[in-house]
């Protein structure tokens, strides 16, 4: 294989190669998780957890007057009894009779408007679920369908490493070494196609002498602007 061949082809092994490369990355990268996926996962947990702190304050309040419930039922009991002769003792319990029928009052009002909040959570979280459900499901298509095209990317990947080192040992190690620094260099790309007078990476107009050696020559020219070899596509 003439040098000029072989490092055309090189060059289009190595743009394939690159594209591979960073469709693997990137596909790694999303198969991982899905940032939508997560967020409503968190989403569900929240409401979820606020649900149960509201359900528990809702018993603790349906607890708190329950028992004061039986103390006002016992203070009533004590009322009746005819114990009590002093006025101002009667009169004293009477008024805290009256204050723990108030306090209770506001525990009652307090566990209704938790009752309803609760309602309204459970039926948020419900539709969450739903809507977790779908995109989980629509998950787990997508990340086979990723892990599928990953498996193809690598089998390319591993297809054009060896094409590579077949293309590679045609070339001579001067050659080679030269390819290689100037793809270092070079934004990975070490040649460049001439297109018509120009370079066809930096676009710099050729010089008619360096064009007849290239294009009538086996020989190796270098860009004199971006440095890349330059190449014609037959
Ligand atoms: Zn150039």
């Amino acid at each position: 294989m003439k040098a000029k061949v072989a490092l055309l082809k090189m060059h289009e092994i190595d743009s394939l190669y690159d594209k591979v490369r960073r469709r693997i990355l990137l596909l790694n990268r999303a198969v991982e998780g899905s940032t939508e996926l997560t967020a409503l996962r968190e989403e569900v947990e929240a409401l979820d957890q606020e649900l149960q702190t509201t359900r528990t304050e809702q018993q603790d309040l349906e607890l708190e007057s329950r028992s004061l419930t039986e103390r006002i039922r016992e203070s009533e009991q004590n009322l009746m009894s005819g114990e009590l002769h002093n006025p101002r003792e009667l009169e004293a319990l009477q008024a805290s009779i009256d204050a723990m029928k108030g306090q209770r009052t506001d525990l009652e009002n307090r566990s209704v408007e938790r009752l309803v909040m609760s309602d309204s959570l459970q039926g948020a979280l419900e539709r969450k679920q739903a809507a977790l459900a779908e995109i989980e499901e629509e998950w787990t298509i997508r990340q086979a369908a990723l892990e599928k095209e990953i498996d193809q990317r690598k089998k390319e990947y591993v297809y054009l490493t060896r094409a590579r080192e077949q293309v590679a040992e045609t070339l001579s190690d001067a050659n080679l070494e030269l390819y290689e620094h100037l793809r270092r260099r070079k934004n990975g790309v070490a040649v460049a196609l001439l297109e018509d007078e120009n370079c066809g990476a930096c676009h710099t107009q050729v010089a008619v002498g360096i064009l007849d050696n290239i294009r009538y020559r086996d020989e190796l020219l270098n860009c004199p602007s971006c440095g890349r070899i330059l190449l014609t596509e037959d």
